[in-house]
């Protein structure tokens, strides 16, 4: 039998004679002894063996190859969500309160390194503002999302107005920013009105 039917083994890319044992593994031949665990080299012929992107591994080299799940500490066989430097199950990443998976949605850690879902996250750690006693969360647009604090308490920027005239204050400390007065946010001329008496 010529040796150009052979097949090449998959380890050291020399011919397998048909009357040589072989093994035939992913998708490959081996020559009997070089079927081996490519990481600790012991001859994986006839015991289980595992492919790692088309190498083969013994079981406890397999094992040691996995990425271990920062949640649970079991090995991650499968896909793995990779989030804050660390490596997570899919069904081990999930949001702190609702549980949910967050697969590869957005998110955002708490203040020990806990993780949330946005809607979460927002509930529990947005500021709520003093005007209209929503939570003041940043939209996806970028818009009404300004947080201004005044007096210890926060704002929306359009919640940032007098309370007496109404007019929306600056958050910058110019003219048209907040003059308050015994607790009261107030515009520079509500705040003379009011200081001298006339209101
Ligand atoms: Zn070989
Ligand atoms: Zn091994
Ligand atoms: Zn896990
Ligand atoms: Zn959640
Ligand atoms: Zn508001
Ligand atoms: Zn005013």
């Amino acid at each position: 039998m010529s040796v150009y039917n052979a097949e090449v083994c998959g380890f050291c890319r020399k011919p397998v004679a048909l009357s040589e044992p072989a093994i035939e593994a992913l998708n490959r031949t081996y020559h009997d002894g070089c079927f081996q665990c490519r990481s600790c080299h012991v001859p994986l012929a006839g015991k289980q063996y595992y492919n790692k992107a088309g190498i083969p591994l013994c079981e406890d080299c397999y094992q040691a190859s996995l990425e271990l799940c920062w949640a649970c500490g079991e090995a991650i066989t499968d896909h793995v969500i990779r989030a804050l430097e660390r490596a997570y199950h899919l069904s081990c990443f999930t949001c702190t309160t609702c549980k949910q998976q967050i697969g590869e949605q957005a998110f955002a850690q708490g203040e020990v390194g806990e993780v949330y879902c946005l809607q979460d996250y927002y509930r529990k750690y947005a500021p709520m503002c003093n005007a209209c006693k929503q939570l003041i969360i940043p939209k996806e647009d970028g818009t009404d999302s300004y947080n201004v604090e005044c007096l210890g308490r926060s704002y929306h920027e359009n919640c940032y107005r007098c309370e007496v005239c109404v007019i929306q204050l600056s958050p910058e400390p110019n003219e048209h920013g907040c003059y308050p007065l015994d607790g009261r946010m107030l515009c520079k001329s509500c705040h003379l009105s009011l200081a001298s008496g006339q209101l």
